[in-house]
C-alpha cells in the first residue's frame, strides 16, 4: 500500500517527516516467553521509534490446556513502514526468532499482530486491522487499556472496560 502525502506528493514510505502510530500485540508461551517478548521489542525497535510496552500479564492458555501459560502485552509506536511492509517486518522477526506453530491456538515463541495503524481500516486476504478478533480478549484489551486509559482507540472508537475479565491475567513485574 501507499500513502501519499498531501502536502508534497511523495510517498509515505520515502519520506522521514512521515510516521504512523501503530499498536501491536505480542504473545508468547514458549522458550522463556517473557525473554521471547523483550527480544521481539528490541528487535522492532529498528522499525518503530518511541516504543511504549504496556506490563505484561500471564494466562492460561485459549484452546488446548496441555500447553504452558501465555505471556501477552501490548506495544505502541510511531513507523514509517506501510502496513504491508510492516506485516513483513513482524513476519520476520517471527521467524528470527524461531517461530513454531504445530496447531491453531497452539504453543509459539512469539506471535505479533498489528491492532491498529493510525486510524486506517483495511481488510485484505493478508491484513484486517483494526485486528477485530483481539478486541474479544482479555489479555489484548487490558494491557491495551494501561496505554490508552480512556479507551479512545486510534479510530475514534471507545472501548468499554466493562466487557473484559482481568482476573483471569496475572501481572508480571520485569
Ligand atoms: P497468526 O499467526 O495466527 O496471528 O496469523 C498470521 C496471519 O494473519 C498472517 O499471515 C497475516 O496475513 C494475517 N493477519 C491478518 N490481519 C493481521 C493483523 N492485523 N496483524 C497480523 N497478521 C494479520
Amino acid at each position: 500500500m501507499i500513502r501519499t502525502n498531501p502536502k508534497h506528493g511523495v510517498r509515505a514510505d520515502d519520506r522521514n517527516a512521515v510516521t504512523s502510530h501503530v499498536f501491536l500485540a505480542l504473545g508468547s508461551n514458549l522458550n522463556d516467553p517473557v525473554a521471547q517478548i523483550r527480544q521481539a521489542i528490541q528487535a522492532l525497535a529498528s522499525s518503530i521509534n518511541a516504543i511504549e510496552c504496556a506490563p505484561l500479564y500471564q494466562s492460561k492458555p485459549l484452546g488446548p490446556q496441555d500447553q504452558p501459560d501465555f505471556v501477552n502485552t501490548v506495544i505502541s509506536g510511531y513507523t514509517h513502514l506501510n502496513p504491508d511492509a510492516l506485516l513483513t517486518a513482524l513476519q520476520g522477526i517471527e521467524r528470527q526468532q524461531q517461530r513454531v506453530k504445530t496447531q491453531h491456538w497452539g504453543p509459539r515463541t512469539i506471535d505479533i499482530d498489528i491492532l491498529f495503524y493510525d486510524d486506517l481500516r483495511l481488510d485484505t486476504p493478508q491484513l484486517t486491522i483494526p485486528h477485530q478478533e483481539l478486541f474479544n480478549r482479555s489479555f489484548v484489551t487490558i494491557p491495551l487499556f494501561d496505554l490508552i486509559p480512556d479507551g479512545i482507540m486510534p479510530t475514534g472508537d471507545q472501548l468499554d472496560r466493562n466487557r473484559y475479565d482481568s482476573s483471569t491475567l496475572v501481572r508480571i513485574d520485569t
